[in-house]
């Protein structure tokens, strides 16, 4: 069951509206890298993780998202309550669906569940919430970069700084399966070219231990597979026969 209480869970006061920047805001309601995406993204996880205490830490931390959802749509309510002709320009979003957020990004894109990144491993769906915490930190701290309005920013700061301890969460649960620094998972064994790495990018090389021992670093990659088959189109332009092209000269044609 869900309940909804309605305080909130940090405050959310907004000094100095802006429409402007509520649009900016959006990003973070209805973004690929927004609060809509994590709470449902870790929420959807957590129905087909076998290990009780990361289902677990997967609805608490979506229940936290869900929070934030509803703290940047009170941001966003408020930089849009009061909004004259000018801002009306401005940010159009605000004048034409009406204020207060709505399911699109800064830009107008509407929200897609193309964002959302789950399914099929633990390993893989914690492995994705860590790509997604560091987009939505990057994302507040770029809003807050934008904001001259000290009470968004100390929501926003708030905001990114949940996003780092969900980060940390998540790695924390990695490490306890051995999977934070093994990146084989799953059932099936990799290939013999698991440790090769190829300098594929050549000129002015720079090395790092991504291609060190254990990795077996080939210097000058050669090809392995031969030629591709030729391909086959029945549909494709055919050269003309000998006849065929005489029967066009007769015809007086070139
Ligand atoms: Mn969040
Ligand atoms: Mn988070």
């Amino acid at each position: 069951m869900f309940l909804h209480r309605k305080e909130l869970i940090q405050p959310v006061s907004v000094g100095k509206p802006n429409a402007v920047f509520g649009q900016f805001l959006l990003e973070q309601f209805g973004g690929a890298t927004g609060e809509l995406t994590a709470a449902l993204q870790y929420w959807v996880q957590s129905f087909h993780v076998e290990n009780a205490a990361i289902r677990d830490m997967l609805q608490d931390i979506a229940i936290e998202e869900f929070s934030h959802l509803e703290m940047v749509g009170k941001l966003i309510a408020q930089h849009t309550s009061k909004m004259d002709q000018t801002t009306a320009y401005e940010a159009p979003i605000f004048k034409l669906k009406g204020g207060g957020p709505h399911f699109l990004d800064s830009q107008g894109s509407c929200w897609t569940a193309a964002y959302i990144q789950e399914g099929g491993n633990v390993v893989r769906d914690l492995r994705a919430n860590i790509s997604a915490e560091a987009g939505a930190r990057q994302t507040y701290e770029a809003l807050i970069k934008a904001c001259d309005d000290e009470g968004t920013k100390k929501t926003l700061h708030h905001l990114l700084t949940r996003e780092i301890t969900h980060a940390a969460m998540f790695m924390k649960a990695l490490d306890q399966m051995g999977k934070l620094d093994d990146p084989m998972f799953g059932n099936i064994p990799p290939d013999d070219t698991v440790n090769l790495v190829f300098n594929l990018s050549q000129g002015e090389d720079a090395r790092g231990p991504w291609n060190e021992a254990p990795f077996e670093y080939i210097a000058a990659p050669e090809p392995k597979g031969g030629m591709p088959l030729a391909p086959i189109n029945p549909d494709d332009e055919k050269p003309a026969s000998k006849a065929d092209a005489k029967g066009k000269h007769a015809n007086g044609r070139k």
